[in-house]
């Protein structure tokens, strides 16, 4: 494996375990506010960044390749709102997916098939995290300031938990 595809999955290690510690604070931050159901949902998001991470240290693994892991920044743990978490979750997924592109034309540029269709699942993906959470947005959006709707929506995300997702 050349070195510069190695370097990109090393550190989209590092980006997948950054989000899952993101989330992480997210759902201490609803658990803070007594909203459980966002709580868990976020928990969920935690899990699943995690698993993308190990699909990535694996197929390092897999293709003799050295995983060198490095500093993940603290996350942030205070937000003004359901709506600002939601907010700052769907700009994460959109950074990520830029990443993933990146990545998938280095793979490309380098002729490297092996790595391409492993990150063929990631491009998937994606497409799903950035619908998933713009759909959580609108609905959120819609709520707006009214306190029963919100609570709903805290029951409704509730439900979800990480067994739903891969
Ligand atoms: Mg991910």
């Amino acid at each position: 494996m050349k070195i510069n595809i190695q370097n990109a999955i090393n550190q989209q290690i590092n980006q997948e375990q950054s989000a899952a510690y993101i989330y992480l604070g997210m759902s201490a931050y609803f658990e803070s506010e007594n909203l459980t159901g966002f709580a868990s949902w976020c928990r969920a998001q935690y899990e699943e960044e995690i698993a993308h991470s190990m699909r990535l240290f694996q197929y390092l693994l897999d293709r003799d390749g050295q995983v060198i892991l490095d500093t993940i920044k603290a996350p942030r743990m205070h937000f003004d709102s359901p709506l600002h978490v939601f907010q700052v979750a769907l700009k994460q997924e959109q950074d990520n997916t830029k990443s993933i592109d990146k990545m998938y034309e280095l793979a490309s540029k380098e002729n490297d098939h092996a790595t391409i269709s492993h990150l063929q699942w990631f491009v998937d993906e994606q497409v799903e995290e950035e619908k998933n959470v713009s759909e959580c947005l609108a609905l959120i959006e819609r709520a707006g300031d009214d306190a029963n709707a919100i609570l709903y929506l805290n029951d409704k995300f509730g439900e979800r938990t990480a067994a739903d997702i891969e």
